[in-house]
């Protein structure tokens, strides 16, 4: 068994769609074959990072993929012969430094997805069996809860538009969505919030996403309006370092808190568990194992949780990827976020599996799944000729 070669592309994503903040229009995305051969038999693993971090192609080729090829290869192994995602995480992270996580978390995310991804296909199980067997004692989901991560804004028809885009998402089978706000006055959003709750269940299957937009007063301000509502969370009102901005709203917002997708490490889950007065009875954590540093770190993003006397069923991954997917029904935790319209073709799970009440099976097939979703499989084999 031995890593062949690791190569590495730059892909766009299709999207014309902004939040509060920031256009998607020239977003990009790494993405990562790594070639193992197993006894003169080629398997290959695919990775990419999440949405909204751009690619990076240069931390991956300069420094990342020669450390791996560098190392003796029979010391990335684990006991039973297979390459040890742990051991290869390491390797890669040599004589990096603390801190300054940011656009090195996503590069390994990247390519931690694709060692994941070409693991599983050599233990010839699904990612999501894998995980459960090796770090959930055997447990796992059938069905996670998924939502789709839209929501957008419609100038000129700001209730109909949202409207129509829920209606599609309610026809597909979700329960649970989620919308933008922060992009208009309070009480725009507060007619749209409304609009939208006209056409669902109820308010507690909504969330809203202000994409840290809002400095602490605004959020305050939010927080009194929406907290009789009910809603499902309420998600980044701050910076996502503001930890004392969080601790202040969680004071004074009693409904759900959602954040995290802007944190990159254990580290900042560490600090937004001590400082950031979240509660673990209602709040959700959104770190996103494909921009933070990878699935690998993300097993230790789970026990750092539960040490602090969280259950693993509060984190629901941002990035409406399959990986997160695969991490939510292996290891048991509260769901993930989905991307059935935007963000293509990376976004948006097996092509052949429904969500139903909200809610999405796994694959069989061994590996993240990539393969059931054609359009993404060819996207990436066009990527690495
Ligand atoms: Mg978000």
């Amino acid at each position: 068994m031995r890593i062949e070669e690791i190569r590495v592309r730059k892909a766009g994503i299709q999207s014309s769609i902004r939040n509060a903040v920031i256009s998607f229009s020239e977003m990009t995305l790494s993405v990562v074959r790594i070639r193992f051969d197993h006894g003169g038999k080629t398997v290959d693993g695919y990775g990419f990072c999440s949405n909204g971090r751009y690619a990076q192609n240069e931390i991956i080729e300069q420094r990342f993929v020669p450390r791996i090829l560098a190392s003796n290869p029979d010391h990335l192994l684990d006991e039973s012969g297979l390459p040890d995602p742990l051991k290869i995480w390491d390797a890669f992270m040599q004589n990096e430094k603390p801190g300054g996580h940011g656009d090195r978390a996503v590069a390994a995310g990247a390519l931690d997805m694709a060692v994941w991804d070409g693991v599983a296909k050599l233990a010839e199980k699904p990612l999501w069996q894998l995980l459960s067997e090796r770090f959930n004692a055997g447990q796992s989901d059938e069905e996670v809860l998924v939502y789709p991560g839209g929501g957008y804004y419609y100038p000129g028809k700001e209730i109909s538009g949202l409207q129509e885009e829920f209606k599609r998402y309610l026809d597909q089978g979700y329960r649970y969505l989620k919308m933008k706000i922060g992009g208009e006055v309070l009480s725009t959003d507060m007619r749209r919030i409304e609009g939208a709750i006209d056409v669902m269940e109820g308010p507690g299957f909504l969330a809203v996403d202000a994409n840290a937009r809002f400095d602490l007063e605004t959020a305050l301000a939010y927080g009194r309006e929406m907290e009789s509502l009910g809603l499902f969370w309420y998600e980044e009102p701050l910076d996502p370092e503001d930890f004392l901005g969080h601790s202040i709203l969680a004071e004074n917002y009693s409904g759900s808190l959602a954040t995290g997708e802007n944190l990159f490490s254990r580290h900042g889950l560490l600090n937004l568990l001590r400082h950031g007065g979240l509660r673990p009875d209602r709040d959700w954590i959104q770190l996103d194992p494909a921009l933070a540093y990878g699935l690998t770190e993300y097993l230790k993003v789970i026990e750092i949780l539960e040490n602090h006397g969280w259950s693993r069923r509060r984190l629901i991954p941002h990035g409406g990827h399959q990986l997160a997917l695969n991490a939510a029904a292996g290891l048991q935790l509260g769901g993930s976020e989905s991307y059935p319209g935007v963000f293509h073709p990376f976004g948006g799970f097996a092509d052949n599996i429904p969500v139903n009440q909200g809610r999405t099976r796994l694959h069989d097939t061994p590996g993240i799944g990539i393969e059931l979703k054609p359009e993404l499989h060819s996207k990436i084999l066009e990527l690495m000729e």
